[in-house]
């Protein structure tokens, strides 16, 4: 049992939670007013909807429920792999968040959501909704690849696209390759959870072995076409610092597994790695199939691109579970339409027209230790759809120290904004 699961129970049955015994908190519970908004999720979107529901509205109820006490942070964990970064810098609480905006938050697991009642249910009982957020993250489709299992094929071949033990893992797998060895990495197809991140981890990991292994090397087996992000300064960044380290293969899809040889077979050709980083197709996370949320593509929610309203009425979808239309799948991205949702959701609930929203992200990537490049990118709704606007954003010409810091500066904000 989890931790978090377990002082969840243990708060139920009446011992401290937090500082507040079990029955404060269930008078917590009781809504302040007759509308109640429940986010299930607290991160990059979940944490920053529901801090900026209270922010607009402060006569609504929130909640907000992580199966987590803390948050681990995805972004810069290509660092942690690359052993230039701990962790726990990646790692942020709910404690001033809840504080200085009432907002009540549960470290529990959503096990349902009962569309009819208007209830998630917890294993600490069912807490009533009037409107329901969910910013769940992603799961992986283990099932299209065979010989893979969601139990046992991440222990052995790490993944690492969800932050926590998965990348202590990958970086601990890395440090102790032997001499000379040989790295596979395996890229789905688009779309997923950051479309530049494994190409970011490639270079990071690249940095790394060139420094500690030099004789060792990077096979990519990319199931797209092409690099999916940056694809120039990529190409261009691995040519100048990583040559004969990093052997980018494109339209290579991982189609089996053999974990006891830790190979990977693509139909044309079985390579085996000393370390295997097998990043899985990936879809909408478990609770969103539960909710009855995804759509019939069965892998990712259709939303509102107005007020992000799913197909299931009073659910709304945010963040990576979500379809964004041209968004990418980011921490930016669920960040603005965190504050989107909030907006939107409460022009609703107080009988105003939500307005039609414009988003912005940017997304940076080292390339070594300390040089980096970005990806910026508006979008705007049109029809039905979330769309790019061409020329309104781009690349830069190259990596620099500059987008380096500025990328430090961007993510510091980011857990700052979410976590207080
Ligand atoms: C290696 C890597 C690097 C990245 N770098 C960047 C970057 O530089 N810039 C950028 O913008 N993005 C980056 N990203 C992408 C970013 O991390 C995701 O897009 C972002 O986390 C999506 O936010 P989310 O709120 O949708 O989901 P998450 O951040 O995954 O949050 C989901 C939360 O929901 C909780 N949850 C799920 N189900 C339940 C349940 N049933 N009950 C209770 N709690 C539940 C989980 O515990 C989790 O805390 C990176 C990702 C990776 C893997």
């Amino acid at each position: 049992m989890s931790t978090s699961r377990r002082s969840f129970l243990r708060s139920a049955a009446g011992l401290a939670l937090g500082g507040l015994s079990w029955r404060s908190r269930a008078e917590n519970l009781l809504p302040r007013s007759e509308r109640r908004v429940v986010v299930v999720g607290g991160g990059f979107g979940g944490a920053i909807a529901a801090k900026y529901l209270r922010l607009h509205d402060p006569s609504v109820d929130v909640v907000l429920i992580d199966r987590k006490t803390t948050y681990i942070a995805c972004p810069f964990t290509n660092r942690v792999i690359a052993g230039l970064r701990d962790l726990a810098e990646n790692t942020v609480g709910y404690d001033e968040l809840a504080a200085r905006h009432q907002i009540t938050v549960l470290p529990t697991e959503v096990t349902a959501v009962d569309t009819a009642a208007k209830q998630v249910v917890t294993p600490g009982g069912a807490i009533n909704y009037t409107r329901l957020v969910l910013s769940p993250g992603i799961d992986f489709r283990y099932d299209e690849i065979d010989g893979a299992d969601p139990a046992r094929t991440p222990e052995i071949m790490p993944h690492a696209w969800q932050a926590g033990e998965q990348t202590l893992l990958l970086r601990s797998q890395l440090a102790a390759m032997r001499s000379g060895g040989t790295v596979v990495m395996s890229i789905p197809l688009a779309p997923f959870r950051c479309p530049p991140g494994p190409y970011e981890r490639v270079s990071l990991m690249a940095w790394y072995l060139k420094r500690t292994n030099p004789k060792s090397k990077i096979i990519v087996l990319d199931a797209n076409p092409d690099i999916a992000a940056k694809a120039r300064l990529f190409r261009a960044a691995w040519q100048q610092m990583y040559k004969g380290m990093v052997d980018y293969r494109p339209a290579q899809k991982v189609t089996r597994v053999i974990l006891e040889r830790r190979a990977v077979d693509t139909g044309a050709e079985t390579i085996r790695g000393d370390v295997v980083n097998l990043i899985p197709p990936q879809k909408a996370a478990p609770l969103a199939f539960q909710a009855g949320v995804v759509g019939d593509d069965g892998k990712w929610c259709p939303v509102s691109q107005i007020t992000f309203e799913s197909r299931v009425p009073g659910i709304h979808v945010i963040g990576d579970s979500c379809i964004a239309g041209a968004m990418p799948k980011s921490a930016f991205s669920a960040n603005s339409q965190g504050k989107v949702v909030a907006l939107n959701m409460l022009a609703v609930m107080n009988g105003r027209e939500p307005d039609a929203p414009a988003h912005v992200n940017v997304c940076y990537s080292y390339v070594n230790d300390r040089e980096a490049m970005s990806v910026a990118g508006l979008y705007r709704v049109l029809g039905d759809n979330t769309v790019f606007v061409p020329q309104a954003g781009g690349l830069p010409t190259s990596y620099t120290e500059l987008e380096g810091i500025q990328a430090a500066s961007w993510f510091n904000n980011m857990l700052r904004e979410m976590s207080s």
